[in-house]
């Protein structure tokens, strides 16, 4: 394959955006090599702006469950954007969405819908930190939660990636109010909780964790981080952001029978266009302005374009009885194929997945928490992913993020992807 024009294109853009790109992880600073610059996308596959066609296993990290250019969201998004693309004013698409979420997801009453998962995750802390009047909060190691500045304190992903886990710009200040706890480890929450007595407003978690590739909870860790938070008043804080939509249409809430007490969501929930949202019990969503006293706003919140197209996404999912049975078959399915060739190739490799969420390390110790994620951040992972590439086939550009399973992947790309798998290590 060739990347001429991407190489002019990101040359291009090196000039006039840092480092050429909006997002770090698009850099492909941790496995070398050019970004690619795609031109457009249609159901499982890429097309780039050199010609090639790629099999696509992040589908834009997330959002794109049911495939790219998805065509009853591409016409909800057409049709609505003929009746103006913003007003600022209340629409009745916002209140749709919202009592369709609502009805889907587990333990909750009311919904705010913003522009990303990282303002949700921002709002979701200060709206915690509001209705228990206290400033502390429990983040683990290797959980992405956004960029705003209380979560950049040892941020996985991008910020790992990347190569600079505490950023610059981040006050020593707010970096003191967030307490770092190691995934999987409830004595070491407890002990930090013990420690902090009555000052921890929530403890944040992803239910399964994508950022540190996929890293499952262990067995008993989610209704242990429940039961603490109980015993010390603290808020358990749920970030679907990549699991909502995605493991049920309940989220990790439904698929673990844990309930958190604030929720929040991204990708899938806004189809592929910028939403994000946050939600819980009236209790809690009633402290908000305006009808309460933590302050959280948006000029583009509930924007009519990305309402449109995440209602249509919502109620696609929620018509579909079959859609995450046929997703759970087609990773597991993807699985068993790896597993098989890369067992025949004597390859030392670890695969983590929970329903459509699951990441490759190569290294035979298991992979638990941020620091055993670490083991699989080698050059056999990006050996892989340049193998895979060659063979036109897309996977995230670090062994620090999780593939995102797509249901417009048919068993041929599967079979096309794991006999890639088997020649890059065949060779
Ligand atoms: N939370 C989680 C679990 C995420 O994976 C991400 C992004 O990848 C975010 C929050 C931030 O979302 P966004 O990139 O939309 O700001």
């Amino acid at each position: 394959m060739l990347y001429q024009r991407s190489s002019q294109l990101f040359a291009e853009a090196e000039k006039v955006i840092p480092g050429g790109v909006n997002s770090p992880v698009r850099a492909f600073k941790s496995v070398g090599g050019t970004p690619i610059f795609v031109k457009e996308a249609k159901g499982a596959y890429l097309y780039d702006e050199d010609g090639n066609k790629l099999i696509d296993y992040i589908n834009s990290w997330g959002p794109m469950i049911l495939g790219h250019a998805y065509e009853p969201v591409v016409n909800a998004v057409i049709e609505k954007a003929k009746l103006g693309t913003s007003f600022g004013m209340p629409t009745e698409i916002e209140t749709k969405i919202a009592e369709l979420a609502v009805s889907m997801v587990p333990n909750i009453d009311k919904i705010r819908f913003v522009n990303s998962g990282t303002e949700a995750c921002m709002s979701a802390i200060r709206l915690a930190r509001g209705y228990t009047d206290r400033e502390k909060i429990i983040k683990f190691k290797g959980c992405y939660h956004g960029h705003s500045d209380s979560f950049l304190i040892s941020a996985g992903s991008g910020a790992v990636t990347f190569g600079s886990p505490n950023s610059p710009g981040v006050t020593s200040g707010t970096a003191k109010d967030t307490l770092l706890a190691t995934y999987n480890d409830l004595a070491n929450v407890e002990s930090i909780l013990d420690a902090n007595k009555g000052e921890v407003a929530a403890i944040i978690v992803e239910p399964v964790a994508g950022n540190m590739g996929c890293v499952p909870p262990a067995k008993g860790f989610l209704e242990g981080l429940r039961a603490l938070c109980d015993k010390h008043g603290t808020l358990l804080i749920f970030d679907e952001v990549m699991t909502g939509f995605r493991l049920a249409k309940g989220g990790a809430q439904e698929l673990f029978g844990v309930n958190a007490d604030i929720v929040t969501f991204g990708k899938v929930i806004g189809g592929g266009l910028p939403v994000g949202a946050f939600a819980a019990r009236n209790e809690i969503m009633n402290y908000l302005a305006p009808i309460g006293p933590v302050y959280q706003a948006g000029t583009l919140s509930g924007n009519p374009l990305a309402m449109a197209a995440g209602l249509t996404m919502l109620q696609e999912i929620n018509k579909d009885s079959e859609l995450f049975a046929r997703l759970e078959e087609k990773t597991a399915y993807l699985e068993r194929g790896m597993r098989k060739v890369l067992n025949d190739n004597k390859v030392a490799y670890t695969i983590n997945r929970v329903g459509s969420m699951i990441s490759v390390f190569f290294d035979e110790r298991e992979v638990v928490d941020f620091d055993t994620a670490g083991y699989g951040n080698n050059d056999t992972f990006k050996k892989f992913f340049h193998g895979l590439l060659a063979e036109g086939v897309y996977i995230a550009p670090s062994s620090y993020e999780t593939w995102f399973i797509t249901d417009a992947l048919t068993y041929e790309d599967l079979d096309y992807t794991i006999n890639a798998v088997n020649k890059i290590f065949a060779s």
